[in-house]
């Protein structure tokens, strides 16, 4: 006798990234795959001392259960952190901790969404946020972006159509997977919309803080008059995300539904995890070791991007991301990215096609290219194979 699984569970696929880390993982592979930080610049020797000092000096708590909201101190720093950034004047009660900022994501679908809803989202976007909603039964609708982000006429057209719309999900920094960055006034038009149509916003943020050059730009939680928006973070790309910390900020009331369902989900967040980090961010500095990180990146952004530009064919389209981990790239409409992959593969080289980022419409002719996890040479060697293949592509 077959199980009878949850009606949700027919929607969902493997990941498609997933599967092709798979493949990463062996040794000789040149992986543009993953959105993985570079683990040379992870803090180990710090993190040793510090797990040591935390456990000495306060070991019965960092091992006990705690709340669900957090760690006192962990979110104190984040208000802190967030309020200059954000012009937000968050205190803890603002802040619940998260595993990750993907469980912000996954708990919103809780706190948000019913079966046959509609979550409004960038085209392309981020492929596990359309995982986690999904698992809600939610639908999608992609409004397009340009290179300045989210089309704001497209998104009022879309509210003012279908009513009772009550998510619109975000990465307007440094987007994964296209790597482009919201201005100003799409920002602050998406704040303004939010509040006129009643609508949550989540502006998801784990990239913001790895900008290579430019201007910081006003979150859209800054312009946020209504209380609708909340934003998610992380420490998984400025510190370590084996962690698997990060938090969602937004309206205590709202918060507070967060963490009721965080406790039917998880109860609370690994609490040495918390305090390690708390402790970190005491006694080093964080605006140092990311520092190091914005400057390792920016190098493989630099080396990517100039190889794409003398490598690739003339014909192709690529972002320059200013900040994050990715630039994405559009071949003419007839190739397929799946194609490319499959040949590339065959030489040891590994990206993720567009097509998954798209939660409806399918744009095969895309792929996402991470360089903050590979050495230069890698980099340069890795590209020269993609450009290869795709010129036997053209030339078909
Ligand atoms: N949002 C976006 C846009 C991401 O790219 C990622 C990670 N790749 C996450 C959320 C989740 O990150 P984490 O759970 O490690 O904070």
């Amino acid at each position: 006798m077959q199980l009878q699984f949850a009606k949700r569970m027919s929607d969902i696929k493997a990941s498609e990234i997933r599967e092709i880390l798979k493949v990463t993982e062996q040794e000789d592979v040149i992986s543009f795959a993953g959105g993985l930080p570079a683990p040379e610049l992870f803090p180990i020797e710090e993190i040793n001392e510090v797990n040591h000092i935390v456990l000495k000096e306060a070991g019965t708590k960092a091992l006990q259960y705690t709340t669900t909201e957090g760690y006192v101190p962990l979110r104190d720093w984040i208000a802190n952190r967030m309020n200059p950034r954000l012009s937000t004047s968050f205190d803890k009660d603002n802040i619940l901790i998260t595993h990750g900022s993907q469980q912000g994501l996954d708990l919103s679908g809780k706190v948000f969404l019913d079966e046959g809803d509609i979550v409004l989202c960038e085209s392309p976007t981020y492929l596990a946020a359309i995982s986690a909603f999904r698992t809600y039964g939610c639908k999608f609708i992609e409004i397009p972006t340009d290179e300045y982000g989210m089309d704001m006429t497209a998104l009022e057209n879309v509210l003012k159509k279908i009513k009772g719309i009550k998510l619109i999900y975000v990465i307007p920094t440094f987007q994964n997977p296209t790597g482009k960055t919201w201005n100003t006034e799409k920002r602050k038009k998406l704040a303004e919309l939010s509040a006129k149509y009643n609508v949550a916003v989540i502006e998801d943020n784990p990239y913001g803080e790895l900008r290579f050059e430019g201007e910081h730009l006003p979150s859209v939680k800054s312009f946020d008059t209504a209380g609708n928006v909340l934003c998610t973070g992380s420490f998984s790309k400025i510190f370590c995300p084996g962690f698997r910390i990060g938090w969602i900020a937004g309206d205590k009331d709202i918060i507070r539904k967060y963490v009721m369902v965080k406790q039917g989900t998880d109860l609370q967040c690994n609490t040495i995890a918390q305090m390690v980090i708390s402790e970190y961010l005491k006694r080093y500095d964080i605006d140092e070791h990311i520092g190091k990180i914005v400057e390792v990146y920016k190098k493989r952004r630099d080396v990517a991007v100039e190889c794409i530009e003398r490598y690739f064919p003339q014909n192709i389209k690529f972002t320059h991301p200013e900040g994050g981990l990715f630039t994405w790239i559009e071949l003419p409409e007839a190739i397929s990215a799946r194609d490319v992959l499959e040949k590339c593969l065959e030489q040891k080289v590994a990206f993720v096609p567009g097509g998954s980022f798209f939660p409806n419409e399918n744009r095969e002719n895309t792929f996402r290219i991470n360089y903050s996890n590979m050495p230069e040479d890698g980099i340069i060697k890795g590209l020269k194979i993609i450009a290869e293949v795709i010129k036997v592509y053209m030339n078909k």
